[in-house]
């Protein structure tokens, strides 16, 4: 049975742009708590990683000793919800990764960190999003990485005009490359919350 209760979420807050995120879930009437701490995850049936710097993030999981909880849950079947460098930290496997650093893991993807280059680091379009229809989400990329491959166990659901794959799916994660949370885009934070309800 779908629970009706107030989805109980977190948001990892060791660096990044955990406020947007916190605010994007309260305004879906989600329950956010701010998680640093093991203990902190057993209170939540959904976990976002924020944008931010996934080297950093990395480490501090590590020196935090979140980053096998972090993995457990996942493995246990918790929906989450990863933009930007938490789509990186999401992702099976990366490419031009600082030396050492390390991911999460979970979906079947190759992403490639800062992927748009120094030239173009940050710029903004409108994208075309078919499990959302109309209107198209407005995507706010900042340093953003790039979904280079995607296994058979993971799907995109959303690519630039040229084919790059800057959304994806995989039963209960999802990663995109831009910001819903910078510019009022509520849907993927809904998916993200329908995927909670459903396995809590
Ligand atoms: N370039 C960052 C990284 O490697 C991601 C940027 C972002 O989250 N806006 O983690």
């Amino acid at each position: 049975m779908v629970s009706t209760a107030r989805p109980r979420v977190g948001v990892l807050a060791l660096q990044g742009d955990v406020r947007e995120h916190v605010a994007a879930l309260r305004a879906l009437d989600a329950e956010v708590s701010l998680v640093r701490r093991p203990e902190e995850l057993a209170a939540i049936d959904g976990l976002v990683l924020p944008g931010g710097e996934s080297s950093v993030i990395d480490k501090l999981s590590r020196s935090f000793a979140m980053r096998e909880p972090i993995i457990a849950a996942r493995e246990a079947g918790m929906p989450m919800y990863g933009t930007c460098a938490g789509l990186i930290l999401l992702a099976d496997r990366i490419r031009d990764g600082i030396t050492g650093q390390q991911t999460f893991g979970g979906l079947d993807v190759i992403v490639r960190r800062n992927a748009f280059g120094s030239q173009v680091d940050s710029f903004e379009t409108d994208l075309e999003v078919p499990v959302f229809g109309e209107p198209p989400v407005h995507a706010v990329f900042i340093r953003a990485p790039l979904v280079e491959q995607v296994g058979e166990r993971a799907e995109a659901i959303a690519a630039l005009p040229d084919g790059r794959v800057v959304a994806v799916r995989q039963g209960p994660l999802l990663g995109t490359s831009f910001h819903p949370e910078v510019t009022g885009e509520t849907r993927f934070h809904e998916l993200f919350l329908e995927a909670v309800r459903a396995a809590s």
